[in-house]
């Protein structure tokens, strides 16, 4: 499972992340519940961002923001944000279905949940792919992979079934449920205390760790949508959120999934990162300004016949 955390991860979380996080806290001033003063309050009452617009530095001028929100230009998803979007609707589903599962049939064998959860795979993965404008090549791998990565979500929460239920033959069934599949995914979140959309998802919340799913290249901003994620969670709970996890998902060219996971602390450089790119972000908004073509500029970039490049 994607989010499943092996011992010694946990052991690093819980005494090197954790602890550290509680030596050094983060200043009230940088935390999401602070969203009424500034630093944290948003500069403007009337505008609101995805979280995707103020993490990602894919376009590092934020002119694919100026050319969406000013000039209200929209372009479809491109090959490699669909794929994303077939992988993190695997996952949500495979975890959705298999608690769905245990809640309705009770304390199933893993190898009956396995069954289940296969049952289904092909019917719903084509649901997902078929209206999606990729090439027959490009949906052929991409079924192999969503289909690879089905299998591998239920033998991971079918074996912790088993083991959670073997050693609490008590518990009761929500929480083997909360233990067995201890995460929440494709949370719906209200950013707007922030100055953030009303409709944000995080992909995964486990343990406090705010988890983020990325299927391509992984590049070091990444941090800033967990960044983002934690201070929404911090402004709508008011509990610290200290650490987050970018999973990164690849396929071996036998179409198996490997999993790394890279923890790191939501710590105040990074929370002042992700303000500051909002308010900047949110002012090209406001002051209707372009910012120019980037220095570089993706290849696969939605704009590029727009910008020229
Ligand atoms: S083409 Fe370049 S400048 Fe234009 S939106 Fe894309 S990344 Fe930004």
């Amino acid at each position: 499972m994607v989010y499943y955390l092996s011992s010694n991860e946990k052991k690093r979380l819980f005494k090197g992340y954790l602890n550290k996080a509680r030596r050094d806290p983060v200043s009230d001033m940088w935390r999401g519940w602070s969203w009424d003063r500034p630093p944290v309050e948003p500069p403007y009452d009337d505008i609101t961002l995805s979280i995707y617009e103020v993490a990602g530095q894919y376009c590092e001028s934020g002119r694919d923001v100026y050319l969406r929100r000013v000039e209200g230009i929209r372009r479809p998803p491109n090959p490699r944000m669909l794929r994303g979007y077939v992988l993190h609707r695997v996952v949500e589903e495979v975890v959705t279905r298999a608690k769905v599962i245990v809640y309705s049939e009770g304390r199933v064998p893993g190898q009956f949940l396995i069954e289940r959860l296969m049952e289904d795979s092909k019917n719903v993965i084509n649901k997902i792919l078929d209206p999606l404008d990729l090439s027959k090549e490009s949906k052929e791998q991409l079924k192999r992979r969503a289909l690879s990565l089905w299998r591998f979500e239920a033998w991971q929460i079918a074996a912790s079934l088993d083991r959670v239920s073997s050693s609490h033959r008590e518990m009761g069934l929500d929480a083997l449920v909360n233990i067995a599949i201890p995460f929440v995914v494709e949370h719906k979140l209200d950013g707007s205390f922030l100055g953030l959309s009303g409709e944000l998802r995080v992909d995964a919340i486990s343990m406090g760790v705010v988890l983020d799913l990325k299927t391509g290249q992984k590049y070091p901003f990444q941090e800033l949508y967990t960044t983002g994620y934690a201070l929404v969670l911090e402004a709508l709970n008011e509990i610290p959120y200290d650490v987050g996890c970018l999973v990164t998902l690849d396929f071996t060219p036998q179409e198996s999934p490997i999993i790394k996971r890279w923890f790191h602390l939501i710590d105040e450089p990074l929370r002042q990162q992700f303000i500051e790119e909002r308010d900047e972000k949110m002012r090209i908004v406001a002051e209707q300004e372009d910012p120019g073509v980037s220095k570089s500029c993706p290849p696969d970039c939605p704009y590029s016949d727009v910008c020229g490049v």
